[in-house]
């Protein structure tokens, strides 16, 4: 299993898939532990990296995880029956935005990690399907050093992408029904949770 791990690690950085970083990935594996974290619902496979990380966190975790590109859903399915974790992650081959999960669904962890242009929307669409405890955790909000400088950069599809992050992050912070705190781990976690009166 480890060896695989590196295996995957290797591919994805040969093949410039954006997976976690380790820092990051360690930081979510032991939020899963530490609060108990049973149902995952993760929005970005990839190769299922994170999904077979977060599936090991502990004995009872369960993943649903969403991805919209064919070759990236085939390559994430090969690799969690290569762990033989096929019962403990499902695969969804569908863009997050348009899937309907049913009335009820429930989870205590939702792990946004899909394309970062679309964060708001993927936190409001999925924000309904969070336990009362649960939690809505973002990935990616330093985006390589970026964030917090996108007025400075020359490309205007990156700087597109950097403000629309900037934008996620103000929102996560003004937003009411939920406290959010920021992370320096990796390439910058956040995790918000439900205020209760
Ligand atoms: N969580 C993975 C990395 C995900 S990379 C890991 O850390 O191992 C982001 C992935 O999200 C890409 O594979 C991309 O195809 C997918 N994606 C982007 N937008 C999406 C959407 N709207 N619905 C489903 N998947 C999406
Ligand atoms: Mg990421």
């Amino acid at each position: 299993m480890r060896e695989f791990i590196l295996e995957m690690e290797k591919y994805a950085s040969e093949k410039d898939i954006p997976i976690m970083q380790k820092e990051g990935i360690a930081f979510l594996m032991k939020l899963i532990k530490t609060n108990n974290l049973k149902n995952v619902l993760e929005i970005g496979s990839a190769i299922g990296y994170s999904s077979i990380l977060m599936a090991s966190a502990s004995v009872d975790v369960k993943v649903t995880t969403i991805e919209r590109d064919e070759t990236m859903y085939m390559e994430c399915l090969k690799n969690v029956k290569k762990c033989k974790l096929e019962d403990k992650i499902n695969v969804v081959f569908q863009d997050a935005l348009e899937l309907n999960l049913a009335e009820g669904t429930q989870y205590d962890l939702i792990f946004i990690d899909a394309a970062k242009g679309q964060y708001q929307k993927f936190f409001e669409k999925y924000q309904h399907f969070l336990t009362p405890n649960g939690m809505i955790v973002t990935d990616n909000l330093k985006f390589h050093g970026y964030v917090g400088k996108s007025q400075t950069i020359e490309s205007k599809n990156l700087r597109q992408l950097v403000e629309k992050i900037e934008k996620y992050i103000d929102f996560l912070k003004e937003n009411k029904e939920f406290t959010t705190k920021f992370y320096d781990v990796g390439d910058g976690v956040s995790v918000s949770v439900r205020n209760h009166e």
